[in-house]
């Protein structure tokens, strides 16, 4: 998909994430086995501090994706209970370990912690999901860390796809850490003139209706549907939302705008197993830059 975004074209590509994760995999199995050959097997901790399912299945799924991999994957579980101290404790002391390579704090976190306070504890180095505030100055700033997976992979999707992004309208609806910010972020290194929404913007429509690119990463079911969007405009739904029939959804109402945009990524098959496989890039460029 290449050139003009804006066009009468009634179709909608779906922007699959699925062909460009199996890649990225294959090319990490490749890495991770040079790398254990070399003595260094690749290794990723993810530390979970709560009993929500949803935290459980996500962790389990890329634990899944890391021993396909080659990837050795400690599920460490403090337990719901856990306080901020014991948490910060375990990422320092999986920081100081040289054989863990990536490290990842996963979220809900208890007691109102926040995860930008407690991942200043994790090493930038082994920050394979740019959660510490230090990778997240870094990219800021231009310079280079680890962003986080997720917005790299609205990012990889994007260049797999082949939208041009220079000087293009690019809206990202959403400001977290973990996404909207460091995809706008992402956008603005790519040169695209870059809007930033959030729950306080007036009139989203207004905002979201001349997009040629539009990232959205809110959670909310159906948040955008075809006021919003603009015939040919590129649409990634970051946004995963349980059904009751356990399935997932994203943030856009895929019906009512399919035949207007241009492209539109699946939920599920889109933005996910893209962000899991460069998790899992991420933990063999730490672990090869830690041979160096
Ligand atoms: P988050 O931390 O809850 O942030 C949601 C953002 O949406 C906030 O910035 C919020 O604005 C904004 N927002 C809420 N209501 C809005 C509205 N009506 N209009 C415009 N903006 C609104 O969530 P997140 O962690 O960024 O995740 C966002 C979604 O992506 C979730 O569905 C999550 O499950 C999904 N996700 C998917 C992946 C993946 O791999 N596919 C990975 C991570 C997250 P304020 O800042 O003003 O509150």
């Amino acid at each position: 998909m290449t050139g003009q975004l804006i066009s009468d074209e009634p179709t909608t590509a779906v922007l699959s994430g699925v062909r460009l994760a199996k890649e990225i995999r294959a090319e990490v199995t490749t890495t991770a086995a040079t790398l254990a050959e070399a003595g260094v097997p690749p290794r990723l901790a993810v530390v979970v501090a709560t009993d929500d399912e949803s935290t459980a299945w996500y962790v389990r799924s890329i634990a899944n994706a890391a021993s396909k991999t080659g990837i050795r994957c400690d599920v460490i579980d403090l337990g719901a209970g856990a306080t901020p101290a014991e948490i910060r404790s375990e990422l320092a002391s999986l920081s100081a370990d040289p054989s863990v390579h990536g490290i990842m704090l996963q979220t809900p976190l208890p007691g109102g912690a926040t995860v930008e306070e407690l991942a200043a504890s994790i090493a930038p180095e082994k920050d394979v999901d740019g959660a510490n505030p230090v990778s997240l100055g870094r990219l800021s700033a231009g310079l280079a860390a680890f962003v986080p997976a997720t917005a790299a992979a609205v990012l990889e999707l994007l260049e797999h796809h082949e939208i041009p992004l220079s000087g293009r309208r690019a809206v990202v609806v959403g400001r977290s850490n973990v996404v909207g910010k460091p995809a706008a972020q992402l956008l603005l290194r790519r040169d695209a003139t870059v809007t930033v929404c959030h729950r306080y913007t007036r009139d989203l429509t207004a905002h979201t209706h001349p997009a040629e690119i539009l990232v959205v990463a809110v959670g909310q079911v159906g948040l955008i549907g075809a006021e919003h969007v603009s015939p040919g405009a590129v649409v990634i739904d970051v946004g995963t939302n349980p059904t009751v029939d356990g399935g997932l959804v994203g943030d856009v109402d895929e019906t009512a705008v399919t035949g207007m945009v241009a492209g539109l990524t699946p939920v599920p098959g889109g933005v996910g197993p893209v962000t899991t496989a460069l998790l899992l890039r991420h933990t063999v460029e730490s672990a090869s830059r830690s041979t160096a």
